[in-house]
């Protein structure tokens, strides 16, 4: 086999694998094995840049960052949907219908994924372009940004038409979704709101890489284009199955309105188990030519019709308003309520935000209020029932001292929520801090649990988390629920900690807005904690990616003379404060500024240390020839096209020798 075939059976092999895991649900391979085939892959391309081909299965990790996305003219519009939202609304709909339409009326029922709507153009079986629904005759071409969902195919199989259009929904399913804020509130970052709009949000992020972090899926539900030979909208569906799409299995065909009224209320109350979010259901004229007849008003075809769900709402008493602190001293209002049953769970406790959203609805204890479970996963009050507010009601005082250390709190000009501005002393702070700093992403502490840490504050054993280094065995022993062995552990998982890196140490400190990308982005400019805490406002908003509101966060928790003790004491136990001596042989700013092209197979040097080099002299290394490149470093069997491209933007052309020379 020569090294062609070789790379195309590798393309069609893992695109099959690809799909039988996204699209079937049922892997036919290990993660691992998957992994190495697409690294072999990836390594055959690297090497032999000839045979790129833009919808390879090494493109879905992304790494293209738009800037501005490309306004594209749909090839036919995309419309809205007409709404129902009863019974009666849908025998309306029939009788409108019939009257225009010969012959029996059948009906192709499907769910109304809540998502963003995207078109997707498919020529000669391969992705051509995605793009947003935008005012519906023109959208944004976000096709780098697409490609990374694992269920749009790149490559279609079977019988599929020369070029057409296929619309759907990008959407994110329920589970990643909270698995994405788990992470954000890890971080210390505000989660996200819903499903619907973190996915809406992903198409237009510059950075293709960062979509492809995120489990998006693309749900298809509509075939556009001429000469398709399909003759009705259910067989649209089983054919772009066949070719490879996600169109979900609840679509079915009925043959009358009653059928369409059951498909409805099953779906109603089976929406829960659904692993995305449905706004409602979408019914449309199953046979095509029926839907020529029908045609289209200025906005939504007559042949469709949207039946939306109420967002479920339930009323229940509010029996009291408690707040949170957070590990930053955010307080967080709760409303605790009577429990009551709601979209298939049950509901004790609802977000009251902050001080401004009680106050707007009058929100008060003892008021039987309406909850609803709307877009968000979180349940919240929309209104009070002023009908049975008791008589003895009194408006709502926010508290103006924390619960937990009753230090006033304070509200900074401009942010929503109030704060307990005592850093040093509240202990929900104090515990808050040290729990972030040994989680998982952080310093890793085996052996030690939130609860401890809350039983180590409490007993005065720690005030902040340098303290962690000089606890013993015998100091833990006593404490409830320790024995012997797990105090061990515990202490030992405190000193194994030290071996941590910079970065996530940098990240455990717990300064706010320094979650752990930005961390890495410090870590790897500044080098280490003396250089960092010297940085000012205007050097730091220098580094990459940070803005003010980061720099200044950073420059106050350094300004703090406990913080700076606490920073000498970790150093004095062995933490790890700057970046290792191993990693930073070699580390330059030489590069600074420049971004790199890497292209070709080298000879006394592999791609990645080639890489690795240019990223350690500071300089930047970017996928693809574009207007921003300095240099293009070129091996042996570098593409032509890539070579033209760069010789026609007068991009220097540097060769392996020439560049290590200039290394020097
Ligand atoms: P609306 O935005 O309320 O006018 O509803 C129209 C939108 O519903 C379309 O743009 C699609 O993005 C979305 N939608 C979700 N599921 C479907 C479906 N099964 N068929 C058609 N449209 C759908
Ligand atoms: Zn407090």
């Amino acid at each position: 086999m020569n090294i062609k075939q070789k790379i195309e059976t590798l393309r069609e092999e893992l695109s099959q694998h690809n799909y039988n895991y996204y699209i079937l649900d049922n892997a036919t391979i290990s993660d691992y094995d998957f992994d190495i085939k697409l690294k072999e892959l990836q390594a055959l391309e690297d090497a032999h840049p000839e045979f790129f081909d833009a919808n390879s299965p090494t493109q879905r990790v992304g790494g293209t960052i738009t800037k501005n996305f490309k306004t594209t003219v749909h090839d036919s519009r995309m419309y809205s949907l007409d709404n129902s939202y009863s019974k009666e609304d849908l025998l309306d709909w029939e009788t409108r219908i019939k009257k225009m339409v010969d012959g029996e009326v059948n009906y192709t029922c499907e769910l109304k994924y809540d998502g963003a709507s995207m078109n997707l153009t498919y020529e000669n079986g391969k992705l051509l372009r995605a793009v947003t629904r935008g005012d519906g005759v023109q959208g944004d071409e976000v096709t780098a940004n697409i490609k990374t969902i694992n269920t749009v195919p790149l490559q279609l199989k079977g019988d599929y038409p020369e070029r057409f259009d296929i619309r759907g929904e990008i959407i994110l399913p329920i589970a990643g979704f909270l698995k994405m804020n788990e992470e954000r509130i890890a971080n210390d970052e505000e989660p996200y709101r819903n499903p619907r709009n973190t996915a809406s949000g992903s198409l237009k992020l510059q950075d293709s890489s960062e979509v492809a972090k995120r489990p998006l899926e693309c749900l298809l539900y509509s075939i556009v284009g001429s000469d398709l030979n399909i003759t009705t909208q259910y067989e649209g569906l089983e054919k772009a199955r066949a070719w490879g799409f996600k169109v979900p299995q609840e679509a079915k065909l009925v043959h009358s309105i009653d059928a369409v009224l059951d498909y409805i209320n099953h779906w109603d109350k089976e929406r829960h188990n659904l692993p995305y979010e449905i706004d409602g259901v979408v019914v449309k004229v199953n046979n095509l030519y029926q839907q020529d007849e029908l045609g289209f008003t200025s906005k939504a075809p007559r042949w469709a019709m949207a039946y939306k769900f109420k967002a479920e709402q339930v009323s229940t008493r509010l029996n009291e308003i408690t707040y949170q602190v957070g590990r930053t001293g955010a307080i967080t209002p709760v409303a605790n309520l009577e429990p009551v049953e709601l979209a298939g769970t049950t509901v004790k406790r609802a977000s009251l935000h902050n001080a401004d959203q009680i106050e707007k609805l009058d929100i008060r204890e003892g008021d039987e209020v309406f909850v609803e479970k709307g877009g968000e996963i979180i349940p919240k009050i929309i209104a009070v029932d002023l009908t049975k507010r008791p008589l003895e009601s009194q408006p709502t005082t926010y508290i103006t001292n924390c619960p937990e250390c009753e230090t006033e709190l304070i509200r900074v000009e401009g942010e929503a929520k109030h704060y307990c501005p005592n850093y040093k002393g509240c202990p929900t702070q104090v515990a808050g801090r040290i729990q972030h700093f040994i989680s998982r992403k952080a310093m890793d502490i085996d052996g030690l649990g939130g609860e401890t840490v809350s039983l180590l504050v409490k007993e005065g054993l720690i005030r902040n988390y340098s303290d962690l280094y000089e606890l013993t065995i015998e100091q833990v022993i006593p404490l409830e629920r320790m024995a012997e062995k797990s105090a061990e552990n515990l202490v030992n998982g405190i000193a194994a900690s030290k071996q941590i890196p910079f970065e996530r140490v940098l990240f455990a400190l717990g300064i706010r807005f320094v979650g752990e990308t930005v961390a890495k982005k410090l870590a790897k400019h500044y080098k280490s904690i003396d250089a960092l805490m010297f940085a000012s406002t205007l050097d730091l908003v220098t580094v990459d990616e940070i803005g003010e509101r980061i720099a200044e966060s950073v420059v106050e928790f350094f300004s703090s003379e406990e913080n700076k003790q606490i920073i000498e004491r970790l150093k004095s136990f062995g933490v790890q404060l700057e970046i290792s001596a191993e990693k930073l042989a070699g580390q330059t700013e030489k590069l600074k500024g420049q971004t790199f092209v890497v292209s070709g197979v080298f000879e006394t040097i592999s791609r990645n240390e080639l890489k690795k080099l240019i990223e350690d002299n500071g300089g930047k290394v970017a996928s693809s020839i574009s207007s921003k490149t300095s240099y293009v470093v070129a091996g042996d069997k570098m593409g032509p096209s890539k070579r033209t491209k760069a010789e026609n933007l007068n991009i220097a052309i540097l060769t392996e020798i020439e560049f290590l020379d200039f290394l020097k």
